[in-house]
């Protein structure tokens, strides 16, 4: 596991961060899906493409009438092929979606039992099942359990590593560990907060970062070590 020290001696801290986005974004209230299903679906669905794409994807199953644990489970893998071909890797997505859901039906009968679980046992049987990386499952538990895991994605990374000055490629779950340390146990606080830093990322925080007006710039390491006025 990579050494923390560098991150848990930097200032500033992540409450004194989500304060300066929320304050310049606004409360984000944010997952597309109208309940936990369509936002465990989502949040399988986005992997590798944007949010536009899924919205397209879940409306094209809405109107199919597949948004169901039972209907996807028993789908035709062909016709969900069609149905989610807006969010690319459309078979694999597809197979995976049916798998997913045949699991959760056949080990716990509903969802809700699923989501009951608790956040150990619920995390580790997500990240058991084909196609649910670390990201994705902490998404789910987040999102669609309402339990407080804090998600770790490409655009946490990189604020993270130019506001800290820390290493990009610093483990999963020694940067989650940072943040949740750091941080209440509150869901409705980490939901936010990671919307914050999804629109920090593309607003601002771009692999070339447009500093100038960041809500960041008078605390990022980065800025202060390259940033120039002219
Ligand atoms: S000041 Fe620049 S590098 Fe720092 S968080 Fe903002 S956009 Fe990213």
């Amino acid at each position: 596991m990579d050494s923390v020290k560098g991150i848990y001696g930097a200032k500033p801290t992540p409450l004194m961060v989500y304060e300066m986005l929320e304050s310049r974004f606004g409360f984000q209230g944010w997952w597309p899906g109208r309940n936990n299903f369509e936002i465990l679906v989502g949040a399988m669905l986005t992997q590798q493409t944007s949010w536009k794409n899924v919205d397209k994807a879940l409306l094209n199953l809405r109107k199919g009438g597949l948004l169901s644990l039972n209907a996807l489970a028993d789908a035709d893998l062909h016709e969900l092929e069609l149905m989610i071909r807006p969010s690319g890797y459309y078979r694999q997505k597809a197979a995976r979606l049916k798998a997913v859901c045949s699991y959760i039906r056949y080990k716990h009968s509903t969802l809700r039992r699923f989501l009951n679980l608790d956040v150990q046992t619920l995390r580790a049987e997500l990240l058991s099942l084909n196609g649910i990386g670390n990201e994705t499952s902490d998404s789910i538990i987040l999102y669609a359990a309402d339990k407080p895991v804090f998600v770790i994605d490409a655009y946490t990374k990189r604020m993270a590593a130019r506001l800290f000055g820390i290493w990009e490629n610093l483990e999963y779950d020694v940067l989650q560990d940072y943040f949740q340390s750091a941080l209440a146990k509150d869901v409705g606080l980490y939901k936010d907060f990671h919307a914050q830093i999804v629109e920090l990322g593309k607003r601002y925080c771009r692999t070339k970062p447009l500093c100038g007006d960041c809500p960041l710039f008078k605390i990022c390491k980065y800025r202060k070590s390259t940033w120039h006025p002219y």
